[in-house]
C-alpha cells in the first residue's frame, strides 16, 4: 500500500483564501483590520523563521501584524510588563497577542503566557481557554490541534468510534488534540458532526513503555514528540492515518517524527514534513486572530 498524502500546504492555502474574504468583510464593517502582535524573544533562527511565516500569512489574508523583538536577556517581569502594555492598547489595538515559544530558560514561560488576556490568546494556551476546551465549549483552540482536526475532516478520515493514539502529552499539542478529537460534536468540527470528534483517544509519552504495542492499535496515529524517526513502519497498523506534527532539523533539513518512506508503504494516509501540519498551524492562527477581533467587537 502507498499512503495518500495529507497536503497541509494546499489545504492551508484554501483556508487562507476563504479567511481573506472574511477579513475583508470585517474590515468593511469596522473600518480596520484584525491585528496580530507577536513577541519574539532572542535570536533563535527557528523562532525567527516561524514568526516570519506567521507575518507572511497575515499579509496574505489581510490581517495587520507586528513583531515586537525583545532581547534574550529580558526577565520574566520585563516580558509580563510588555505583554500587559501591548494589551493596554498604548501601541494600538492588538486583537491577538502571541508570545513565540520557546522562551529563554531563565524565563518563567507560564507566567508570561498567563499575562496574555484570555480574549486575545490566539494560541489558546491561557488556562481559561484550556479549561473551556476541556469543558467542550472552546474559545481559541490551540492552532496545531485545530489544524490536525481540520486535516482529518477535510480528508474525510472518520474519527467517530475510531481509536486515536497521540504520542506526546504537551499542553500545546498532545493534550488539546486529545480533548478535541474525543469531544462530543460540534467542537471545532462541522455542526452536522461529520468529523473530527467522538474518537477514543490514548495519549502516550516517554514513560509509556512498549510504545509500538500502543501505536499499532491506532486507526489514527499522531506523532508530536520532536524525535526524528521515532515512528517506524512496524509501529503502524496497515491503512492507518499517520499525522506527523514533529519538526526536527537533521543535517540542515526539516524532518518529522515519522520514518516517512517506510511508513508510507504501510499507512493509508500520511502527512509530510514540511508541508503537512506546519502550514495548517499557521492558517489556524489566522482564523483565531479573526475570531479574536470579532469577539472583541461583540456587544
Ligand atoms: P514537548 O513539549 O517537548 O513534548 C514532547 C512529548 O513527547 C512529551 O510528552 C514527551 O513525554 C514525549 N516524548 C519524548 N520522548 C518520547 C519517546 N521516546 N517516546 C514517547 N514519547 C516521548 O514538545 P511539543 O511542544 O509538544 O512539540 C512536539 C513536536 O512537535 C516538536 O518537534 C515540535 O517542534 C513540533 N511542533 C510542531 C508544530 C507544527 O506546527 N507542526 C507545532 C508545535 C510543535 P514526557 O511528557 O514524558 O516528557
Amino acid at each position: 500500500m502507498t499512503a495518500r498524502m495529507l497536503d497541509g500546504r494546499a489545504l492551508a492555502g484554501r483556508l487562507e483564501r476563504s479567511l481573506q474574504q472574511e477579513v475583508e468583510t470585517f474590515a468593511a464593517m469596522f473600518g480596520r483590520r484584525p491585528r496580530l502582535v507577536v513577541v519574539l524573544v532572542g535570536d533563535m533562527a527557528a523562532s525567527a523563521s516561524y514568526v516570519k511565516s506567521k507575518s507572511l500569512a497575515a499579509a496574505r489574508v489581510g490581517i495587520d501584524s507586528d513583531v515586537v523583538p525583545v532581547a534574550a536577556t529580558a526577565s520574566t517581569a520585563d516580558l509580563v510588563a510588555l505583554v500587559k502594555a501591548l494589551a493596554s492598547e498604548k501601541h494600538g489595538p492588538a486583537d491577538g497577542i502571541l508570545v513565540q515559544l520557546p522562551l529563554p530558560p531563565h524565563v518563567d514561560t507560564v507566567a508570561v503566557l498567563d499575562a496574555v488576556p484570555p480574549d486575545r490568546d490566539v494560541d489558546g494556551f491561557h488556562p481559561e481557554n484550556a479549561g473551556l476546551l476541556s469543558q467542550g465549549r472552546p474559545r481559541f483552540i490551540p492552532c496545531t490541534a485545530a489544524g490536525v482536526q481540520r486535516m482529518l475532516i477535510d480528508a474525510e478520515i472518520p474519527t467517530a468510534g475510531k481509536h486515536v493514539v497521540i504520542v506526546g502529552r504537551s499542553d500545546i499539542v498532545g493534550k488539546p488534540l486529545a480533548l478535541l478529537l474525543a469531544s462530543r460534536p460540534p467542537v471545532g468540527c462541522p455542526p452536522d458532526g461529520t468529523g473530527g470528534c467522538d474518537a477514543s483517544v490514548t495519549i502516550c509519552h516517554s514513560r509509556s513503555g512498549d510504545l509500538g504495542h500502543l501505536t499499532r492499535q491506532a486507526d489514527i496515529l499522531v506523532a508530536a514528540v520532536g524525535r526524528p524517526g521515532l515512528i517506524t513502519a512496524d509501529m503502524v497498523r496497515k491503512g492507518a492515518a499517520v499525522i506527523d506534527v514533529g519538526i526536527n532539523r537533521v543535517e540542515g533539513k526539516l524532518v518529522g517524527d515519522v520514518d516517512y518512506g517506510p511508513v508510507s508503504e504501510v499507512a493509508g494516509w500520511i502527512s509530510p514534513v514540511p508541508g503537512g501540519v506546519g502550514p495548517m498551524t499557521v492558517a489556524m492562527l489566522m482564523s483565531n486572530t479573526l475570531l479574536a477581533a470579532e469577539i472583541r467587537r461583540r456587544p
